[in-house]
């Protein structure tokens, strides 16, 4: 039987509404020795059932799994993996020229804290919760009865992604099998992908929409893709006919990425140019005149606390492109915090063209793509918010 939770007299109007966070504040009292990621009844202040999920030392006490009162077993995460599977089998998203998507984005597919991306026959699994570390073996062994002809090798990356105070060791390292192949396409275009030593699970898949858009805005077009990581955006404009494409990220390493990546697609590299340097001095140095400039920052607000610098900070690299750029350009302005929400977003970039004084006009209001759904009931999963600009 499961270890229980009571929450404080009026604190369950949340969980009712089937938000899947419960705040270590709403607690009342809990049973003795609740080990981190340990499974969890929550039930109100009069021993009602309200939820089951993992148990964590932090500002998010539980993680809902299930509203209902079920063993939290290998047949709920095969269902709950089922539906993420069916989900992007009914968006077409697995395709001869699409070996790249997420298969798993936490709440939104119902299994909090779990994120996993597929790259090619590689699945990524990456954990955020003690809980779901915990699971990170059931979630392979399920993965691999549920998709057994598509998956070679299994890779779990949670070094990152932990918390800090749960101690665990780098328990990162292949479940499954072991790498053969780490180029994967996207949208028919080829990406080396680092899962052992890149950024999240080595690529950013939630851009991928916006980059068709881009794509199709760059025919005979000066692009410049600010944050570029491993070239995304820049290998789109490139196939979109750009004529001049330059890359720019502090990391020498993502400059060096972006180079193979432009050189595993095309043969006239000479169009593209990279640049490891800071966003904000390139910006402040820059001389040419681009027709698109990509603002795809690192999230500037990991926490709530930090949200106050965090959109003065979006204000500030959004008045430096929109200053600069030439009349009739168009920027891609983008915010992947999660602290930062579509409104706040909206207001730092209309901050922006005031102080930069430009007619700026939306074009499009871009997310992140259906593979990284959010649930109705968890507003915070729509971290991705961009806008395409014009500025006149
Ligand atoms: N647009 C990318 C993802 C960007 S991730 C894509 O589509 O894949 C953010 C990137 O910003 C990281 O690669 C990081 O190295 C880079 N970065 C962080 N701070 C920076 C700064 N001050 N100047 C330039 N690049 C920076």
């Amino acid at each position: 039987m499961y270890k229980t939770v009571y929450l404080k007299k009026g604190k369950d109007a949340s969980v009712k509404r089937r938000h899947p966070w419960i705040f270590s504040g709403a607690i009342e009292r809990q049973d003795q020795d609740i080990a981190e990621g340990e499974i969890v009844r929550v039930l109100d202040s009069e021993g009602n059932f309200l939820a089951v999920g993992h148990f964590q030392i932090g500002s998010i006490a539980v993680r809902i799994l299930s509203f209902d009162d079920v063993e939290l077993d290998l047949s709920f995460l095969k269902e709950r993996l089922g539906c993420a599977i069916q989900l992007r089998r009914n968006m077409n998203l697995l395709r001869e020229e699409n070996s790249i998507y997420r298969l798993v984005h936490g709440e939104g597919d119902g299994l909090p804290a779990l994120i996993i991306d597929i790259y090619d026959r590689t699945a990524v699994i990456q954990a955020h919760s003690v809980g779901m570390h915990l699971w990170r073996m059931k979630v392979a062994e399920m993965l691999l009865q549920l998709m057994p002809e598509q998956l070679d090798c299994i890779y779990y990356k949670s070094d990152q992604t932990l918390p800090f105070k749960a101690n665990l060791n780098d328990e990162s390292g292949y479940l499954y099998g072991k790498e053969k192949n780490n180029i994967a396409v996207e949208n028919g275009l080829k990406f080396h992908i680092d899962w052992l030593k890149g950024q999240k699970t080595g690529f950013f898949i939630d851009q991928r929409e916006n980059r068709c858009l881009l794509e199709k805005f760059s025919c005979g077009k000066k692009v410049l893709n600010m944050f570029c990581y491993t070239g995304g955006f820049s290998v789109y404009a490139m196939r979109g006919g750009a004529t001049l494409v330059h890359s720019v990220d502090s990391s020498a390493r993502a400059i060096e990425t972006t180079n193979a990546n432009i050189a595993l697609n095309f043969e006239d590299t000479l169009r593209h140019k990279a640049f490891a340097c800071d966003a904000f001095r390139f910006l402040s140095d820059m001389t040419e005149d681009y027709d698109i400039i990509i603002l795809d920052p690192p999230a500037f607000a990991k926490h709530r606390e930090a949200l106050h610098n965090a959109l003065k900070g979006y204000v500030r690299l959004n008045v430096a492109a929109m200053s600069k750029i030439k009349k009739g350009g168009i920027i891609f302005t983008f915010s992947c915090s999660q602290a930062v929400t579509p409104e706040q977003f909206r207001t730092a970039i209309f901050t922006a063209a005031a102080r930069a004084n430009r007619f700026v006009k939306i074009l499009y209001q871009l997310h992140q793509p259906a593979d990284h759904p959010i649930s109705i009931y968890h507003p915070e999963g729509e971290y991705l918010k961009g806008f395409i600009l014009y500025v006149e």
